[in-house]
């Protein structure tokens, strides 16, 4: 029924296709979900997609499915959705490679007109999908959806998130709109940029903003989980938040220069404090301030060490030149 590729799928046609004769036409539209550990959800996932489709009577779309590293059955469930449906494409990736390298093989493999990114949880509604179609129909580039309430999240996940996205818009040059997650629909020429770029610490939703051409919000309200729980404990965020601004901004860099030149001048103003009183015979052992000078100059000597190490550790990772996910196999029905 279907046909399995070890290696990464392309635009190109199958060797075993007869080349005469040959059209091979893209999908009209790609929807492209990365999923760990969904396997609860997927399923429901594929049925709200299809529902959606039927109702806009589109029939020439692909869903691609990437299951990075899953410990339960999720590429079970995948596999079994890729033979019930032929629109269906499934991805497995020979680990657990993080959300953003999971998306980023899912948009390499695809290969529709315009592409809708969704995560597999159903927190982003696939039903905006028509209104996003219209959009674009009127000429966006990139429609992006934008929560204008969440659902289901923990005050603590909401107030981490709302402070991020306004401490990021405040670093970066480039305009990251606020309360924007991955879920957008692109057009092939965007998303062509988007796949040009090559570093190994992807903040997509960023890297996306970054492309410029004509970029259109459209306002949601993101539900809780369809089911299992948020594949981002703090830990992750934390990580996820240095990609972001790591990634867009070197703002740290020169706040750490900053910092240094304002610490010098403390410095200038102590040592001529002490000076004068050592010429005016006035010294006292001061032996709290004096902890109170080495302790704060070593702490913020290590801070700033450690903002370089953040992008000294990012520019080697990205001078070894790895390929950001391995597929270990990809699964579709061979074209009628
Ligand atoms: N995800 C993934 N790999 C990971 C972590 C998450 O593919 O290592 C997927 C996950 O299945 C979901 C999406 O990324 O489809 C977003 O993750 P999640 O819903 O856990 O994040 P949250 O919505 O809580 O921020
Ligand atoms: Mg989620």
């Amino acid at each position: 029924m279907f046909r399995s590729q070890s290696t990464l799928a392309t635009t190109t046609p199958p060797a075993d296709a007869p080349s005469v004769g040959l059209v091979t036409t893209a999908p009209a539209l790609s929807i492209v979900a990365p999923c760990y550990n969904e396997e609860a959800g997927v399923g429901e996932l594929a049925r709200r997609i299809r529902a959606v489709c039927a109702s806009m009577a589109l029939d020439d779309y692909e869903v691609v499915l990437v299951n990075d590293g899953s410990r339960d059955a999720t590429w079970v469930r995948i596999q079994a959705l890729v033979a019930e449906y032929p629109q269906m494409v499934g991805v497995n990736l020979s680990r657990n490679h993080g959300h953003q390298l999971a998306l980023s093989a899912a948009l390499a493999i695809c290969q529709g007109e315009r592409i809708l990114i969704i995560d597999a949880d159903l927190q982003d509604p696939p039903e905006l999908l028509p209104r996003m179609m219209e959009l674009m129909d009127a000429g966006a580039d990139v429609v992006y959806g934008q929560r204008s309430e969440r659902k289901g999240e923990s005050a603590f996940k909401l107030l981490t998130a709302g402070v991020f996205y306004r401490f990021l818009s405040a670093l970066t040059d480039v305009h990251i709109p606020v309360d924007t997650g991955d879920f957008r629909l692109m057009t092939r020429k965007a998303l062509n940029v988007l796949l040009s770029m090559p570093e190994q610490h992807r903040f997509i939703r960023g890297m996306v903003s970054w492309i410029g051409m004509r970029q259109v919000p459209v306002a949601y309200v993101r539900e809780a989980r369809f089911a299992g729980t948020t594949k981002y404990p703090i830990r992750k965020m934390i990580r996820f938040a240095i990609d972001a601004i790591t990634g867009f901004s070197v703002k740290p860099l020169r706040l750490a220069s900053y910092a240094g030149a304002a610490f010098a001048a403390v410095g200038v103003a102590i040592m001529a404090h002490s000076l004068y009183d050592w010429w005016t015979n006035n010294a006292v052992p001061g032996w709290t301030s004096l902890m109170g000078v080495v302790l704060m100059m070593g702490s913020v000597q290590l801070l700033v060490l450690g903002v370089i190490g953040e992008y000294l550790g990012r520019l080697y990772i990205e001078s070894k030149r790895r390929p950001l996910f391995v597929v270990e196999s990809v699964m579709r029905h061979p074209p009628e």
